[in-house]
Parts: structure tokens; C-alpha cells; sequence
């Protein structure tokens, strides 16, 4: 078998070793933004299936699915993806069979992970399923499990689905403790796969995607094309650059990210975002992305923290806002989030929600940027165009600023502006949108997927569809 390196090499990458972070993906030629640095199809992944939503096991859909007749578990689209999957999950069928109807239950997606792991194993073991340079069990030995940072809560947890695994194996060389280290390696290796607009879909394990480290300013992105993922440059990559994705929402203060990093990856991420924290211009940034808003609506300026912490000074007009107000402001936002219409979902308490979160935080802010996200979705939902772009648009400065650059979410954004302008008639409106979609779009997601193939259909479309009108009336022949 060719070893990880020589494979790595042809793709030209190599796997280097800092002492502070372990090992990383490093380019050894240069690499342009909308290049694909690497693509890999999962070792194992599983689709988030619940009771009441399920996806094919082989392709991640959702129609048309089958139920597997023998253990209930599993579902597939048709006999392709079901034949395709068939030799992992024959055994996974036994041994989900061999369980009580109550214990079934329990078999969540993480634990169906879990088991189709050690059954990998077992087969590429046995050479049933064969092995390559870049699909082999020694890379997932190689994850890190970082055991000693998780805490007695988790580790109960994890022991508690270990059992589980270890009766639904029921193989005597598999120990608890084991399962338990492997269930702490997913949580930091393991990848959301999403579809084109970034939804979740289900958990993959790609363990050579695993090596490439984060940063809150990374050079490439992770996409999905079905269960492969795809790693794109977004940025001219040096030889000899390190290749970095982003593990996280990025959207968030330095400390807000770093703290989640710390969490669920359990290390303090030193970007060049990161080392910047209470530097003033992260201070600022800071005070855009989570502070509040000045006193004066006409005012854009981000408010500090005054020296007597009796307020907070607008740094643009020097307007003092009372910290008695802002809390008082504060805990009515936290009261209606906790409210029964907020946690329905209704867009009556949406829209006061919005209103009152306008009174107390900066327009850019994130709390902001989100509740608009959810009114955006809930006006879809309802059809209501005009004022599901008015939504949308309040979002796309916030977007601007928080994802600069080629970064999907900015593309996704500008692709639901153009439909809703298109849907609305205002053609040159959708034109514009579409094409800044197209043109962020075509690098994170390359140019050949049906998304983006449907993506500049639509932009050809509006583009006949204003030239047409154009045309002055007369110039129409009538044959
Ligand atoms: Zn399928
Ligand atoms: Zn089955
Ligand atoms: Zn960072
Ligand atoms: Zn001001």
C-alpha cells in the first residue's frame, strides 16, 4: 500500500509537525482561491436521523426512502445505495437485530457512528472492504482524543454510550474504555456534513480532512458534494503555507470563539484574529459584533465602558448611555426570549423581539443579525416576499462584515436577496445580487455542482428576462 505522504504529494501536500498544535496540512505548490485542495469521502458518517426526519444512509436524501425491513434502523433511497452501503451494513443489521425493541432506541446517530467504525475496522481488517493511503484505520489511531481536557460530566456520558456500543458488538477484544477515547476523538475530528446551503445533514469522520487546523481567518473552505468533502482554497495559498478551515461559527468577538474553540476542541486558537485580542482594534470589533448601540439612533458610533463603569461612551458623538438603562433594557430582551410565543417560533413576538434588540444593541450586532436571520426564514415560510427581503437586506452589512471575502454564508446570503428580488420583478435588483453570489459562490463551491449549475441558470434567466424588456414595444416582430 502507498503511504499517506506519496499520497499527499500528488495532490501537493505534505504533513508537517509544529510543537505547538501538532501535526498540519502544508501546501508544498501554490494553490488559487476556488482550487480544490483536497476531497475525500468519509472513512464512516452517518446521516442525523430522528423520529420524525430521516435521510438515505448511502446519499443523504430524503425522499422516497425505504425503511431496511430487518433492523428498522437504516434507510435508503433505493436499491443502489442500499446495495453500495450493503457490506458494512449487513453486519451493522445483525447486530442492531440481536437488540431488544426497547434498547433500539437508544441507537442514535453517535452511536450508530461509533459502530460502523469498529465494523470498518473489523472488515478492512479482514480485507472484505479494501484500504488505501488515505482510507485505513491508522489514521483514525492518529486522531487526538484529548481525554485529559474533557470533564467528569462528559466522561459519564461517554461511558454510558461506550456500554451501549460494547452490548451492541458484544466482541470480546473491544474494551469500554476504548469506545469511550473514540467517542472523545470524534467530538474534535468528526464533520457536520452540510448540503450546498450549508444544513446540516449528518456526521462524517474524514481523517485526513482532520488534519488541517483551524483559524478564525482561514485560507480554505470545507464543502460538501453529497457525503465528499471538498476542501477549497479561498485565498491565494504560498507554497509552503499552512492550509486552515474553520472549525467554528466565526461570527463572534475573539473571546466568544475562543471559548467555544476551548470547549469543544480544547485549544486556545492563536490566528492572526486571535492574537489580537484586547488589542484596540479587537476591543472595537468587539463592541460592534456584541455591544450596544448609541444613545443617538442617528449615530453609527460603538459605545466602551466608561473609567467609573457608570455608563457606556459612544466613541463616535462622546453620548453617555446609563447603565441602569442598559440593563434594564437587557433583562426585558432576556425575559421575551424566554417567552412561550419566542420559543414557538411566532413572528408577531419575532418582530417586538427585533424591535426591542434595536434599542439596545449596535446594528451590527450578531444578537441582532440572527433574530433577523429568523424572520427572514419565518417571512419565507409564509410567503411573504416583500417582507422577507426587507429582512434580508438588513442582514447583508452585518454579512459584509462578518464573513468578508469568499465565504459561503456571504454568497448564500447574496443567492436568497437575488431570488426574492427576482420573485418581486426587480430583475436588475436580482441581477446584481445574483452575480456577487455567483462570483463567491464559483470559488467556495466550484463550478460543476447542480447548485451552482442551477444558481447561473437562474442568472442567465433574469439576464434574458431584462433585456427583454429593453426592448421598446415596437421592436417586438410579430411573425
Ligand atoms: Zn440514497
Ligand atoms: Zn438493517
Ligand atoms: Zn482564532
Ligand atoms: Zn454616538
Amino acid at each position: 500500500m502507498e503511504d499517506l505522504p506519496s499520497a499527499l504529494r500528488d495532490f501537493g501536500l505534505t504533513v508537517s509537525i509544529l510543537p505547538e498544535k501538532g501535526r498540519c496540512l502544508v501546501s508544498t505548490r501554490d494553490f488559487y482561491p476556488g482550487e480544490v485542495i483536497i476531497s475525500q469521502e468519509p472513512y464512516v458518517c452517518v446521516p442525523n436521523n430522528s423520529l420524525v426526519n430521516s435521510r438515505c444512509d448511502g446519499c443523504f436524501v430524503s425522499r422516497n426512502l425505504k425503511k431496511c425491513s430487518a433492523c428498522q434502523v437504516a434507510w435508503y433511497c433505493g436499491s443502489s445505495c442500499q446495495k453500495l452501503d450493503w457490506k458494512l451494513h449487513r453486519l451493522e443489521c445483525q447486530l442492531l437485530c440481536r437488540l431488544d425493541e426497547e434498547r433500539r432506541k437508544f441507537v442514535t446517530p453517535s452511536i450508530r457512528l461509533m459502530v460502523k467504525l469498529y465494523i470498518r475496522r473489523k472488515l478492512q481488517n479482514e480485507k472484505v472492504i479494501p484500504t488505501t493511503a488515505t482510507d485505513n484505520h491508522s489514521l483514525v489511531e492518529a486522531l487526538v482524543a484529548h481525554m485529559s481536557d474533557i470533564d467528569e460530566k462528559q466522561l459519564v456520558l461517554y461511558a454510558q454510550m461506550a456500554n451501549l456500543v460494547n452490548l451492541i458488538l458484544q466482541w470480546p477484544e473491544t474494551s469500554i474504555k476504548e469506545i469511550a477515547e473514540n467517542f472523545s476523538k470524534l467530538a474534535c475530528n468528526a464533520h457536520t456534513i452540510c448540503d450546498s446551503e450549508l444544513r446540516p445533514l449528518g456526521t462524517g469522520l474524514y481523517p485526513v480532512v482532520s488534519i488541517i487546523n483551524h483559524s478564525c481567518l482561514p485560507n480554505a473552505v470545507l464543502v460538501f458534494e453529497g457525503r465528499l468533502a471538498v476542501v477549497r482554497a479561498v485565498h491565494h495559498i504560498l507554497k509552503g503555507a499552512e492550509v486552515s478551515i474553520s472549525y467554528i461559527e466565526t461570527a463572534g468577538s475573539t473571546v466568544t470563539r475562543q471559548k467555544a474553540l476551548r470547549e469543544q476542541y480544547h485549544f486556545t486558537c492563536r490566528c492572526p484574529r486571535c492574537i489580537k485580542v484586547w488589542q484596540y482594534d479587537d476591543i472595537q470589533e468587539s463592541a460592534f459584533l456584541e455591544g450596544y448601540s448609541c444613545k443617538d439612533d442617528e449615530c453609527d458610533g460603538f459605545l466602551l465602558r466608561d473609567s467609573d463603569d457608570k455608563g457606556f461612551i459612544c466613541q463616535k458623538c462622546g453620548r453617555t448611555r446609563n447603565k441602569e438603562d442598559v440593563k434594564k433594557l437587557a433583562s426585558e430582551v432576556k425575559a421575551m426570549s424566554a417567552s412561550s410565543g419566542y420559543n414557538q417560533g411566532a413572528i408577531s413576538v419575532y418582530k417586538k423581539f427585533e424591535n426591542l434588540q434595536r434599542k439596545l444593541f449596535h446594528p451590527f450586532s450578531i444578537c441582532l443579525m440572527q433574530t433577523r436571520e429568523k424572520l427572514l426564514q419565518l417571512s419565507m415560510n409564509l410567503e411573504d416576499w416583500r417582507e422577507a427581503l426587507a429582512y434580508c437586506k438588513l442582514t447583508i452589512p452585518v454579512y459584509q462584515r462578518l464573513y468578508p471575502g469568499f465565504h459561503p454564508l456571504l454568497g448564500l446570503q447574496y443567492y436568497t436577496c437575488g431570488k426574492l428580488e427576482w420573485l418581486l420583478g426587480n430583475t436588475e435588483d436580482a441581477i446584481k445580487s445574483l452575480t456577487m453570489a455567483v462570483d463567491i459562490l464559483r470559488i467556495t463551491h466550484g463550478t460543476n455542482t447542480a447548485f451552482i449549475k442551477d444558481l447561473l441558470m437562474k442568472l442567465e434567466e433574469a439576464r434574458a428576462e431584462a433585456s427583454d424588456k429593453l426592448l421598446p414595444d415596437d421592436a417586438i416582430v410579430v411573425s
